[in-house]
Protein backbone atom coordinates (compact mmCIF):
# COMPACT_ATOMS: atom_id res chain seq x y z
CA UNK A 1 0.00 0.00 0.00
CA UNK A 2 0.70 3.51 -1.00
CA UNK A 3 2.59 5.63 2.19
CA UNK A 4 0.05 8.68 3.14
CA UNK A 5 2.89 10.35 4.59
CA UNK A 6 0.50 11.93 7.08
CA UNK A 7 3.12 10.75 10.05
CA UNK A 8 5.33 13.42 11.28
CA UNK A 9 9.04 12.51 12.63
CA UNK A 10 10.52 15.13 14.43
CA UNK A 11 13.67 15.84 17.29
CA UNK A 12 14.96 18.48 19.75
CA UNK A 13 17.83 18.66 21.65
CA UNK A 14 18.30 20.08 24.76
CA UNK A 15 20.92 22.51 26.48
CA UNK A 16 23.19 22.97 23.59
CA UNK A 17 26.50 21.18 24.93
CA UNK A 18 28.86 21.61 22.00
CA UNK A 19 28.64 17.35 22.15
CA UNK A 20 25.11 18.22 20.12
CA UNK A 21 27.37 18.83 17.05
CA UNK A 22 27.91 14.85 17.09
CA UNK A 23 23.82 14.41 16.67
CA UNK A 24 23.45 17.52 14.13
CA UNK A 25 26.07 15.28 12.31
CA UNK A 26 23.77 12.09 12.64
CA UNK A 27 20.84 14.21 11.80
CA UNK A 28 22.52 15.34 8.15
CA UNK A 29 23.94 11.96 7.48
CA UNK A 30 20.18 10.44 8.07
CA UNK A 31 18.35 13.44 6.13
CA UNK A 32 16.23 14.57 9.50
CA UNK A 33 15.68 17.80 10.84
CA UNK A 34 15.84 18.54 14.60
CA UNK A 35 15.43 21.92 17.05
CA UNK A 36 18.09 22.56 19.33
CA UNK A 37 16.97 24.27 22.21
CA UNK A 38 20.06 26.35 23.45
CA UNK A 39 20.30 28.25 27.23
CA UNK A 40 22.74 31.29 27.24
CA UNK A 41 24.43 29.25 30.13
CA UNK A 42 24.05 26.05 32.02
CA UNK A 43 26.71 24.45 34.18
CA UNK A 44 27.22 21.54 32.09
CA UNK A 45 28.76 23.78 29.23
CA UNK A 46 27.29 25.35 26.46
CA UNK A 47 28.76 25.92 22.45
CA UNK A 48 30.01 29.53 21.52
CA UNK A 49 27.45 32.03 20.24
CA UNK A 50 29.68 31.57 17.06
CA UNK A 51 28.97 28.10 17.27
CA UNK A 52 25.74 28.30 17.94
CA UNK A 53 24.73 30.44 14.43
CA UNK A 54 26.78 27.59 12.23
CA UNK A 55 24.52 25.28 13.67
CA UNK A 56 21.32 27.52 12.92
CA UNK A 57 22.23 27.59 9.30
CA UNK A 58 20.86 23.57 8.64
CA UNK A 59 18.57 23.48 11.76
CA UNK A 60 16.26 25.32 13.96
CA UNK A 61 17.65 26.79 17.29
CA UNK A 62 14.72 26.57 20.50
CA UNK A 63 14.76 29.01 23.22
CA UNK A 64 15.42 27.27 26.68
CA UNK A 65 15.30 30.16 28.95
CA UNK A 66 19.03 32.51 29.13
CA UNK A 67 20.05 30.89 32.50
CA UNK A 68 18.73 27.09 32.35
CA UNK A 69 16.30 28.28 34.94
CA UNK A 70 13.74 26.11 36.43
CA UNK A 71 10.58 28.06 35.88
CA UNK A 72 9.10 26.71 39.25
CA UNK A 73 11.70 27.62 41.25
CA UNK A 74 11.83 31.54 40.27
CA UNK A 75 8.79 34.70 40.80
CA UNK A 76 7.13 35.96 37.50
CA UNK A 77 9.14 38.97 37.09
CA UNK A 78 12.24 36.66 37.17
CA UNK A 79 10.25 33.77 35.00
CA UNK A 80 8.97 36.13 32.75
CA UNK A 81 12.30 38.08 31.76
CA UNK A 82 13.46 34.87 30.97
CA UNK A 83 11.14 33.63 28.60
CA UNK A 84 11.21 36.71 26.75
CA UNK A 85 14.86 37.44 26.94
CA UNK A 86 15.85 34.29 25.82
CA UNK A 87 13.81 34.44 22.73
CA UNK A 88 15.37 37.87 21.47
CA UNK A 89 18.73 36.34 22.62
CA UNK A 90 18.64 33.14 20.27
CA UNK A 91 16.98 35.42 17.47
CA UNK A 92 19.97 37.79 17.78
CA UNK A 93 22.67 35.67 17.51
CA UNK A 94 21.31 33.41 14.89
CA UNK A 95 19.86 36.17 12.48
CA UNK A 96 16.15 33.99 12.34
CA UNK A 97 13.11 34.33 14.04
CA UNK A 98 13.13 31.91 17.53
CA UNK A 99 9.08 30.83 17.55
CA UNK A 100 9.93 27.72 20.23
CA UNK A 101 10.33 27.60 23.79
CA UNK A 102 11.38 24.63 26.09
CA UNK A 103 10.98 25.02 29.50
CA UNK A 104 14.15 23.57 31.60
CA UNK A 105 13.40 20.26 33.18
CA UNK A 106 10.11 20.49 31.51
CA UNK A 107 8.81 22.60 34.64
CA UNK A 108 6.08 25.30 34.37
CA UNK A 109 2.63 26.34 34.91
CA UNK A 110 -0.38 27.69 33.20
CA UNK A 111 1.28 31.37 34.02
CA UNK A 112 4.58 30.28 32.27
CA UNK A 113 2.42 29.24 28.80
CA UNK A 114 0.89 32.71 28.92
CA UNK A 115 4.37 34.69 29.18
CA UNK A 116 5.22 32.35 26.65
CA UNK A 117 2.33 33.28 24.77
CA UNK A 118 2.83 37.42 25.26
CA UNK A 119 6.10 36.89 24.42
CA UNK A 120 5.82 35.82 21.01
CA UNK A 121 6.29 32.43 20.73
CA UNK A 122 4.44 30.00 18.65
CA UNK A 123 5.21 26.69 20.38
CA UNK A 124 6.22 25.25 23.92
CA UNK A 125 8.35 21.71 24.10
CA UNK A 126 7.55 19.72 26.92
CA UNK A 127 8.74 16.76 28.61
CA UNK A 128 5.77 14.59 27.99
CA UNK A 129 6.72 11.27 26.80
CA UNK A 130 5.31 8.08 25.25
CA UNK A 131 2.95 10.41 23.15
CA UNK A 132 2.01 10.10 19.35
CA UNK A 133 0.28 13.23 19.51
CA UNK A 134 0.01 16.59 17.16
CA UNK A 135 0.40 20.13 19.16
CA UNK A 136 -2.42 21.17 21.41
CA UNK A 137 -2.75 24.86 20.90
CA UNK A 138 -4.42 27.42 22.80
CA UNK A 139 -4.95 31.03 22.17
CA UNK A 140 -2.23 31.25 19.72
CA UNK A 141 0.63 28.65 21.58
CA UNK A 142 0.96 25.18 20.56
CA UNK A 143 1.88 22.66 23.60
CA UNK A 144 4.05 20.11 21.75
CA UNK A 145 4.57 16.59 23.25
CA UNK A 146 7.39 13.79 22.76
CA UNK A 147 7.43 10.49 22.41
CA UNK A 148 11.13 9.25 23.74
CA UNK A 149 13.73 10.71 25.29
CA UNK A 150 17.03 9.15 24.22
CA UNK A 151 17.79 7.58 27.29
CA UNK A 152 17.12 4.23 29.52
CA UNK A 153 14.86 5.60 31.80
CA UNK A 154 12.77 2.84 34.08
CA UNK A 155 9.23 1.76 33.68
CA UNK A 156 8.68 4.38 36.88
CA UNK A 157 9.74 7.03 34.70
CA UNK A 158 6.89 6.47 32.16
CA UNK A 159 4.08 5.50 34.40
CA UNK A 160 5.25 8.06 36.60
CA UNK A 161 5.41 10.70 33.92
CA UNK A 162 1.59 8.94 32.14
CA UNK A 163 -0.05 9.65 35.83
CA UNK A 164 1.21 13.39 35.69
CA UNK A 165 -0.86 14.31 32.96
CA UNK A 166 -3.31 11.48 33.47
CA UNK A 167 -2.52 10.37 29.92
CA UNK A 168 -4.53 7.16 29.44
CA UNK A 169 -2.88 6.46 25.80
CA UNK A 170 0.76 7.41 26.57
CA UNK A 171 0.25 5.23 29.85
CA UNK A 172 -1.34 2.24 27.07
CA UNK A 173 1.28 3.12 24.62
CA UNK A 174 3.70 2.46 28.03
CA UNK A 175 2.78 -0.85 28.90
CA UNK A 176 2.31 -2.47 25.08
CA UNK A 177 5.52 -0.94 23.42
CA UNK A 178 7.55 0.69 25.75
CA UNK A 179 7.87 -1.95 28.47
CA UNK A 180 10.43 -4.43 26.91
CA UNK A 181 13.47 -2.11 28.90
CA UNK A 182 15.06 -1.02 25.98
CA UNK A 183 14.49 2.41 24.79
CA UNK A 184 15.47 1.57 21.10
CA UNK A 185 12.98 -1.01 20.40
CA UNK A 186 10.33 1.22 22.30
CA UNK A 187 11.52 3.79 19.57
CA UNK A 188 10.87 1.66 16.95
CA UNK A 189 7.77 0.27 17.62
CA UNK A 190 6.13 3.95 18.25
CA UNK A 191 7.57 5.19 14.95
CA UNK A 192 5.62 2.19 13.41
CA UNK A 193 2.93 3.01 15.21
CA UNK A 194 2.98 6.56 14.20
CA UNK A 195 3.25 5.59 10.77
CA UNK A 196 0.04 3.75 11.20
CA UNK A 197 -1.72 6.03 12.46
CA UNK A 198 -0.41 9.43 11.55
CA UNK A 199 0.76 10.52 14.75
CA UNK A 200 4.29 12.36 14.99
CA UNK A 201 6.99 10.84 16.47
CA UNK A 202 9.17 13.01 18.55
CA UNK A 203 12.68 11.71 19.97
CA UNK A 204 14.24 14.37 22.34
CA UNK A 205 17.46 14.14 24.28
CA UNK A 206 20.81 15.65 25.92
CA UNK A 207 23.89 15.41 24.16
CA UNK A 208 25.80 15.23 27.70
CA UNK A 209 23.79 12.43 28.92
CA UNK A 210 24.12 10.89 25.84
CA UNK A 211 28.10 11.02 26.10
CA UNK A 212 27.49 10.06 30.09
CA UNK A 213 25.21 7.18 29.91
CA UNK A 214 26.99 6.07 27.09
CA UNK A 215 23.72 6.14 24.62
CA UNK A 216 25.63 6.98 21.31
CA UNK A 217 25.42 3.71 19.46
CA UNK A 218 21.95 3.45 20.58
CA UNK A 219 21.10 7.06 19.40
CA UNK A 220 22.62 6.33 15.94
CA UNK A 221 20.46 2.99 16.11
CA UNK A 222 17.34 4.81 16.02
CA UNK A 223 18.61 7.53 14.18
CA UNK A 224 19.45 5.75 11.10
CA UNK A 225 16.06 3.48 11.48
CA UNK A 226 14.32 7.18 11.52
CA UNK A 227 15.74 7.86 8.36
CA UNK A 228 15.03 4.70 6.46
CA UNK A 229 11.62 5.34 7.85
CA UNK A 230 11.36 8.66 6.73
CA UNK A 231 9.99 8.07 3.68
CA UNK A 232 6.43 7.11 5.33
CA UNK A 233 6.83 10.71 6.80
CA UNK A 234 7.44 13.81 6.26
CA UNK A 235 10.50 15.02 8.70
CA UNK A 236 10.34 18.79 10.53
CA UNK A 237 12.08 20.82 12.90
CA UNK A 238 9.33 21.41 15.98
CA UNK A 239 8.62 25.03 14.57
CA UNK A 240 7.75 23.36 11.14
CA UNK A 241 5.41 21.00 12.93
CA UNK A 242 3.57 23.67 14.88
CA UNK A 243 3.53 25.89 11.63
CA UNK A 244 1.68 22.53 9.76
CA UNK A 245 -0.51 22.13 12.42
CA UNK A 246 -1.51 26.08 12.35
CA UNK A 247 -2.28 26.56 8.92
CA UNK A 248 -4.37 23.27 9.08
CA UNK A 249 -6.71 24.23 11.48
CA UNK A 250 -6.31 27.24 9.72
CA UNK A 251 -7.68 26.02 6.47
CA UNK A 252 -10.03 23.70 8.20
CA UNK A 253 -11.84 26.48 10.00
CA UNK A 254 -11.93 28.26 6.73
CA UNK A 255 -13.62 25.45 4.85
CA UNK A 256 -16.60 25.26 7.23
CA UNK A 257 -16.68 28.77 7.99
ZN1 LIG B 1 17.69 21.73 29.76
Amino acid sequence: MAATKTAIFTTSWDDGNPLDFRIAEMLARYGLRGTFYIPRHIDSGVMSENEMAKLSESFEIGAHTLNHVFLTTTDDTNASIEIKVSKTWVQDVTGKPCTMFCPPAGKHTARHLQFARDAGYRGVRTVELMSLARPRCVNGLCIMPTTMQSHPHGAATYLRNALKRTSVSNAWNYLTRGSSGDWTKSAESMMRRAIQVGGVFHLWGHSWEIERFDQWKNVEHVLRLMGELSSEATSLTNGDVVARHTSARKRATASVA
